[in-house]
């Protein structure tokens, strides 16, 4: 279906990223209709691993995908931090047991993509619009007008920018936000596990700490093989372009984790694709409603990767977003605004704690491994990881009620 038959009565979604697409799929699977704008001229995306935690799990359950999805996945076994230095073990938990709270779907993200777009294209075959680059809109009581890069319109019932953090939708809802720059940057990468000795071939998502830095690593599966994808955080004065995408050199990185564990630089020295980016955080917004036009995920509630929560915030948006649209399909104002009130407490909390983590991470008493254990022991004891994880893993975006926002405690504590 080419862009000029959109039909005025389908809800035009920004953007064919993970959120974009999940709302798609969301609302085709009610029956409304839906249209999907990307300015991309392929659907791609970068080499990396997501974590799916449960609160995201839930969403793509939800969605039929449950199948899809688990055959992409790896079960890891166990999770643990591990000291930057002396690569030392703390064990957080093992699936056997406690596997009941804490079970996380680890894939590539290009696999969760490519799910969803096929769901998408299954319930309506040209849903999705390449080359379509939304640069601003106009709204009035019978619906909106997403103007495109090419100076075409495209009309529909409502918007939904799903832009991702440098959102033209947000831009015209509410001005532009500075970001700021936060000192850290962000490498990310992925590495064959056959080039890598057996023992750092195991499936556990470890997170090593150090005092300026902190690294994630754990399998995926791709194609036929097994991954390793590693993202590592490190704080940094010089300044990087907001992008996902920019390529970084082996050398360069291997400086960043100089004095680190042979099993890091291990990983870092057999990489086969690596990326950097610049870690920035924007303001949390008061509001992001406003008539016929809404956002979602990064558009309006980026954050920094240390919970692993973007992705799985965008889900529950578009969870909790398509609920009230069934429920209540012709007043889409309405719909908006109590989506909005919804979803404000809990994003915004979890965009805080986020931000929060990184003295965690990143401390003094790391350098040492004599302070370095009294300290993961505290910070990382079961008390203090069930009090910084649970309430968000513990949120159910398909079932939490849609009434009585004022009753409800909608952070999800
Ligand atoms: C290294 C790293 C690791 C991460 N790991 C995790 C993790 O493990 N778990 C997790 O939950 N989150 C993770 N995140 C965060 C997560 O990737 C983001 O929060 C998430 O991708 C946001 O999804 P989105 O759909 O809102 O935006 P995006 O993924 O940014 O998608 C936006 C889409 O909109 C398109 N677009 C942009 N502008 C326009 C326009 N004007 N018109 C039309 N289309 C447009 C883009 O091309 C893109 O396709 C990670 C982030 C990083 C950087």
């Amino acid at each position: 279906m080419s862009i000029e038959q959109v039909s005025k009565s389908s809800v035009l979604i920004a953007g064919a990223g993970i959120g974009g697409l999940a709302m798609a799929l969301s609302l085709l699977r009610r029956g409304i209709d839906c249209d999907v704008l990307e300015q991309a001229s392929e659907l791609r995306e970068v080499g990396a691993g997501l974590w799916i935690s449960m609160n995201g799990v839930r969403v793509l359950r939800d969605l039929g995908l449950t199948e899809q999805v688990e055959q992409n996945c790896i079960a890891a076994e166990r999770r643990s931090i591990r000291l930057w230095n002396t690569g030392d073990r703390w064990p957080l938990y093992n699936r056997s047991s406690d596997a009941a709270r804490n079970q996380p779907y680890l894939l590539l993200r290009a696999h969760l993509l490519k799910i969803l777009v096929d769901g998408v294209r299954q319930l309506k075959p040209g849903a999705i619009h390449l080359n379509a680059h939304v640069v601003g809109f106009s709204q009035n009581g019978e619906g909106v007008r997403a103007k495109l890069a090419d100076s075409s319109e495209v009309e529909g019932r409502a918007l939904i920018g799903a832009d991702g953090a440098h959102s033209k939708v947000r831009l015209g809802l509410i001005g532009k936000i500075e970001s700021q720059y936060t000192k850290t940057i962000a490498w990310r990468g992925l590495v064959p596990v056959d080039r890598l000795a057996p023992h750092q071939r195991e499936p556990e998502v470890a997170t090593w700490i150090g005092p300026t830095a902190h690294v994630t690593a754990y399998p995926v599966r791709w194609q036929n093989t097994v991954m390793m994808t590693f993202s590592g955080q490190v704080d940094h004065d010089d300044w990087l372009l907001e992008s996902w995408s920019e390529s970084g050199s082996v050398e360069e990185c291997l400086k960043d984790f100089e004095g680190w564990h042979p099993d890091i630089v291990d990983l870092v020295k057999n990489v086969d694709t690596l990326n950097k980016w610049g870690l920035f955080v924007r303001p949390s917004l008061a509001s992001w409603s406003k008539g016929r036009v809404t956002l979602l995920g990064d558009a309006c509630h980026s954050m920094l990767p240390y919970l692993g929560q973007g992705v799985n915030m965008a889900l529950e948006d578009a969870s909790v977003l398509a609920r009230c649209l069934d429920e209540n399909p012709n007043d889409v104002a309405a719909v908006f605004e109590a989506y909005q009130s919804l979803r404000l407490d809990r994003t915004s909390k979890v965009v805080k704690s986020a931000a929060g983590m990184l003295p965690i991470f990143h401390n003094k008493a790391l350098c040492k491994p004599e302070t370095a254990g009294d300290y993961i022991k505290t910070q990382w004891s079961s008390e203090a990881t069930s009090a910084r994880y649970d309430w968000i893993y513990r949120y159910d975006a398909t079932t939490i009620p849609l009434h009585s926002a004022d009753e409800h405690n909608w952070s999800g504590q």
